[in-house]
């Protein structure tokens, strides 16, 4: 595959058929009429180093990482950027023109990029946000959250000690209150975010009342599949602006795909339609 003139990119998950990157890249790929492909690259833990190792001999410019590899696959990188380290994860690999593998991650980037998408602004002047979840993904929400300059953030998690052990890793202005708390976290609060899997298909519901909330505050969900969620049907019918977790994903695509590409390509609506559909 080397010396095939085909820029290639790919996936690296266990399992990955129900990944929807390979769609978001190739629509793009195709959009911009680029020579490359965009494979789903199906690894279990033992083969991982393998996979990684051989990125470049197989003439990979680079990958996603996706569950279960975000954090162990940080080992083998050679340059981890800071927005990485930060969170422990890496969701997207850079292989330098040497075969030097680089570890980024854009979730961060797409939260925030979703929410501006959106048009969301923050109000008042000490902004207060809620969130739902202490997992790797609630990481980059929070970090972006952080960026985003909001006074104080409350996480809502049912472990506590993921909670504290995130609170002490990311610093700052974060509050942590148990499950059952969840009422005196969302008082106040001008946006509500939806970062454990719960709501997702094939998860439990997210069973929580939101009716302490502002119906002024927004509620974002990062959970995709359904892209309606209980959550977000929930808060639209009490009059909160919602945003869905499909942005975020097809925002942190981006940065991926100028890297391996060279081209910044859109998030827009035909976009969205196309991932949507069933295949
Ligand atoms: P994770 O690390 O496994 O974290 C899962 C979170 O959900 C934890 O906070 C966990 O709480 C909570 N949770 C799970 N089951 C629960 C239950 N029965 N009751 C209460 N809390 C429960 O997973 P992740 O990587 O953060 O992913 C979370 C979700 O985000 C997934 O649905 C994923 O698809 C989605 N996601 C979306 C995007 C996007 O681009 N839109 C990006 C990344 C992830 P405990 O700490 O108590 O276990």
């Amino acid at each position: 595959m080397k010396n095939s003139t085909k820029r290639l990119a790919g996936i690296i998950g266990w399992p990955i058929s129900h990944s929807l990157s390979p769609k978001i890249h190739g629509f793009w790929l195709k959009t911009h009429k680029i020579e490359g492909e965009y494979l789903p690259l199906e690894t279990d833990p033992e083969h991982l180093e393998y996979t990684l190792e051989t990125l470049f001999e197989r003439g990979f410019r680079g990958a996603n990482v996706t569950l279960p590899h975000k954090e162990e696959a940080m080992k083998f990188m050679k340059f981890v950027s800071p927005q990485a380290e930060k969170l422990g994860a890496i969701n997207t690999i850079i292989v330098h023109e040497n075969g030097d593998l680089e570890g980024r991650n854009t979730d961060m980037y797409g939260f925030t990029e979703n929410l501006k998408a959106a048009s969301f602004a923050l109000k008042s002047d000490e902004p207060i946000v809620a969130v739902l979840g202490a997992g790797g993904a609630a990481r980059a929400v929070v970090a972006a959250l952080q960026e985003m300059n909001f006074y104080e953030i409350r996480i809502i998690n049912r472990t506590m000690d993921k909670a504290r052990r995130l609170a002490e890793d990311l610093g700052g202005n974060i509050n942590i209150f148990e499950w059952n708390e969840s009422e005196k976290a969302m008082a106040g609060a001008e946006l509500l975010v939806n970062a454990t899997s719960l709501g997702m298909e094939g998860q439990p519901p997210l069973d929580i009342e939101i009716d302490a909330l502002s119906d002024k505050a927004w509620v974002a969900d990062i959970v995709y599949a359904p892209l309606q969620t209980e959550l977000l049907k929930r808060a639209a019918k009490r009059g909160n602006k919602t945003i869905d977790g499909l942005g975020m994903l097809l925002h942190q695509a981006r940065p991926a795909f100028k890297a391996w590409f060279g081209v910044d390509p859109e998030v827009n609506e035909k976009l969205r339609k196309f991932v949507l559909e069933k295949e």
